[in-house]
């Protein structure tokens, strides 16, 4: 059976070079057969805050309104809004997620983090029972894969920004390794608006290699995850 990989994409210009990544992507793993579903959240114009209105009809306390509650019985009723179920048959349906992005403050874009916060929902995407090594996701693998505007020497240890490790341990462990994903390690585009244009091409090229030794991502086979796993949480 083929896989399905499901790139969540944050980029407001198609000329950009996240485009260039998103659609690298597409292009090599279809041509190795995978089934890539691509969630572009900009064009999806895809709501960003966690509100009341992501739960159809009556909710359970309205005076004091709690969405992690509200939503996971509204999941179990059939009643989120259409957005958020329409991603999470994406994700259900997906082997791999990549999530393609320009950092932002040290961070995902805030449509994107309003894409864990509203999708990932309790019940659906983790409980106090299953969640780490025991997660709901833990069958399903995940990848960052980022822009920035900084050198590489700037998120170093020593550098003015510290560790990049430090800087992802929220995003890869905190979101998506607590819901169970293998986390994968990063792609990082080291600034490519602060490069020649040979480099840009280069990295875009490494990238091309890179998800090429991973036919695995689209063969009914096991990837050997030793040499890309990143974080090793044992929780
Ligand atoms: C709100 C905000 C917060 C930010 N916070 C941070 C932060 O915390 N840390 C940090 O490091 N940075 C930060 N930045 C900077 C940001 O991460 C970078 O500007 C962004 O990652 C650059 O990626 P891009 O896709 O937008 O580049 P673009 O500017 O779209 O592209 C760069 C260059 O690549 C070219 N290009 C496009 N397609 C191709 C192709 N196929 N082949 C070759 N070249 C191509 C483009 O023409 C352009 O010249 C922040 C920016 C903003 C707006």
């Amino acid at each position: 059976m083929l896989k399905k990989i499901l790139i969540v994409y944050a980029h407001q210009s198609a000329g950009s070079f996240n485009a260039a990544a998103k659609d690298a992507a597409v292009k090599v793993l279809t041509s190795q057969g995978c089934k890539v579903e691509v969630s572009d959240l900009y064009a999806m114009k895809f709501k960003a805050s966690a509100t009341a209105e992501d739960v159809t009809g009556t909710v359970k306390d309205a005076e004091h309104f709690q969405y992690g509650e509200e939503t996971m019985l509204a999941w179990k009723e059939g009643r989120l809004s259409a957005d958020i179920t329409e991603e999470h048959r994406k994700l259900s349906e997906a082997a791999v997620v990549v999530f393609q992005f320009p950092m932002y403050w040290f961070t995902v874009p805030a449509i994107m983090k309003g894409w864990m916060d509203r999708v990932l929902t309790l019940g659906f995407a983790y409980t106090s029972e299953k969640r780490y090594s025991q997660g709901i996701f833990k069958d399903k693998k995940a990848m960052l894969s980022f822009t920035t505007g900084s050198h590489e020497s700037m998120f170093s240890a020593n550098g003015i920004n510290g560790d990049m490790n430090v800087t992802l341990w929220p995003l890869q462990n905190g979101i998506l390794h607590y819901c169970g994903f293998q986390v994968l390690a990063p792609q990082i585009f080291w600034p490519p608006p602060h490069i020649p244009s040979e480099s840009r091409c280069s990295m875009l090229e490494a990238w091309r290699t890179r998800l090429e030794g991973h036919a695995s991502f689209c063969l009914n086979v096991e990837p050997d995850v030793t040499t890309v796993h990143w974080c090793d949480c044992s929780h």
